[in-house]
């Protein structure tokens, strides 16, 4: 097992080197790359150069139906949701692009108190949500760090009517193995961490104070959350501060280096493209802007290259661009969300928020858009709860044996909230997804998936294999 002084390797002259390799490929080259990402075992970076080279539209066309049918072939058709829940803006950092940045004063300052925390959890439960992501600037009230976990523990002591919270995930500030040690302790699901930039240059041009400028200390974190017990850590990039192409072989190489030491490489990738924010005017105008084909290339790439790992997308971006990713790549994504604390209870009024939201649909026309596109909507938190989490979830995941219990999970999840929380119009429209959904099943999964859906039709909650 490494140690924490360790540096993960980003080799900045391999990575150009093999950008430059992936130019020359001519279509014969693109196609047998195709093919072996057909075989669902991953793509070597040379592999994902050549791919991030296409343009020509007939064979961007190729690459974007070898994702679709990867991603079929693993996920299904199912995709998890979930909503963000901003406790504090508070930060010591000088992020350019983020709206939190210390020295910014258009943003009002707030930590929310537990009641707070309870208040907008109850409105999340309320919506329908079981899966909440727990998001904080890098700086804590008085009592430091402990804030987060009683902000936890309340999230999870929360009820309301027939709802609660059944995996939290948590994306905050690098800690220190000792610290993930408790983060373990309050049952979280998922650590989350963006590195923003791979490219160390960029990374000190928009990090300029406080401890998120140390490069090293941030990129370890996940290192460190591994070696603290954490299986499930998520890792992303926030794409616009440095060329997608150089970020996503950076990206390879971190994960690379997460499977040599831990032998599991990261759960989940999120994939936010930098968007507008009070008082920042980097956010506002990109550096290296990602284009919306760009961005679709991006996302099929990352689903051949790292086929079992999530893809997360949120509400950062349009309703539209969230469609047609769903299909080449992304599992999960946020809905309704808020990016400022106490953005729930308060709606619009605050004007504390991280940046501005591309989709500003409730949760219900969310899930409504997307039965409608024959996608089921899944708020399944079985894995985590059953301990199928790191190598333990890989090693179902891999052989696709993981997709016999998402999509009859997915479904009893999705008839729950049909049950609790879905206008008449969702509900009507759900009920022609789940139908669909059945006849494309096995006889066996759909007798099982009938046993489930049955269940909570009866009055039963929290059913799942
Ligand atoms: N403060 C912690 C940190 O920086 O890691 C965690 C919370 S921070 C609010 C979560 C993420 O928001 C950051 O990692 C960054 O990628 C993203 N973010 C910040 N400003 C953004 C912007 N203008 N547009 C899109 N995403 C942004
Ligand atoms: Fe603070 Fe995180 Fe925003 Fe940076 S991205 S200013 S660390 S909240």
């Amino acid at each position: 097992m490494l140690n924490t002084e360790q540096r993960v390797p980003i080799d900045e002259e391999r990575i150009e080197a093999t950008l430059a390799h992936g130019v020359r490929k001519d279509a014969a080259c693109v196609r047998e790359v195709l093919a072996k990402a057909r075989e669902m075992k991953g793509l070597k970076a040379e592999e994902v150069a050549v791919l991030m080279a296409v343009s020509d539209p007939d064979l961007l066309g190729e690459v974007f139906n070898t994702a679709r049918y990867v991603k079929e072939e693993i996920y299904g058709r199912r995709l998890v949701l979930f909503a963000p829940l901003y406790v504090s803006n508070l930060c010591s950092n000088e992020c350019l692009y983020c709206a939190f940045r210390k020295t910014n004063k258009e943003v009002k300052r707030r930590a929310l108190t537990q009641e707070e925390v309870a208040r907008e959890t109850r409105i999340i439960i309320d919506q329908g949500h079981k899966r909440v992501l727990l998001v904080a600037g890098e700086s804590y009230p008085v009592e430091g760090f402990p804030y987060i976990l009683r902000c936890i523990e309340t999230i999870y002591n929360t009820k309301h009517d027939r709802g609660e919270i059944r995996r939290l995930n948590v994306n905050i500030a690098p800690l220190t193995v000792d610290e993930f040690k408790e983060l373990k302790a309050a049952h979280i699901g998922t650590y989350q961490l963006f590195q923003e930039t791979y490219h160390r240059e960029s990374y000190a041009r928009v990090h300029l104070e406080g401890q998120k400028a140390d490069f090293d200390w941030r990129i370890t974190a996940p290192d460190r959350a591994m070696q603290a017990g954490i299986d499930d850590v998520g890792v992303g990039i926030l794409f616009g501060l440095f060329d997608w192409r150089f970020e996503v072989l950076a990206l390879m190489q971190h994960i690379d280096h997460l499977e040599k030491a831990f032998g599991v490489g990261p759960h989940t990738i999120s994939v936010p493209r930098l968007e507008p924010a009070i008082g920042s005017s980097i956010a506002c105008q990109p550096p290296h802007p990602v284009s919306d084909i760009d961005f679709r290339k991006l996302v099929a790439i990352l689903r051949l290259a790292v086929p079992y790992t999530g893809i997360i997308m949120s509400t950062r971006e349009t309703p539209n661009i969230r469609r047609e990713t769903f299909a080449l790549g992304v599992s999960q994504i946020s809905a309704g969300s808020r990016t400022n604390p106490g953005g729930y209870a308060e709606d619009e009024k605050y004007d504390g928020s991280q940046f501005s939201l591309g989709d500003h649909r409730s949760l219900d026309e969310v899930i409504r858009d997307v039965a409608e596109l024959d996608y089921i909507p899944s708020f399944c938190t079985a894995c985590y709860r059953l301990g199928r989490t790191g190598q333990d979830f890989m090693d179902l995941a891999k052989p696709g044996k993981i997709k016999d219990h998402c999509g009859v999970n997915a479904l009893s999840t999705f008839v729950e909230y049909l049950e609790d929380y879905g206008s008449p119009e969702t509900k009507a429209i759900g009920e022609v997804c789940i139908q669909k959904t059945l006849e494309s099943f096995t006889e066996q999964r759909r007798f099982v998936a009938e046993v489930l859906m049955d269940r909570v039709r009866e009055g039963e909650r929290d059913v799942f294999v």
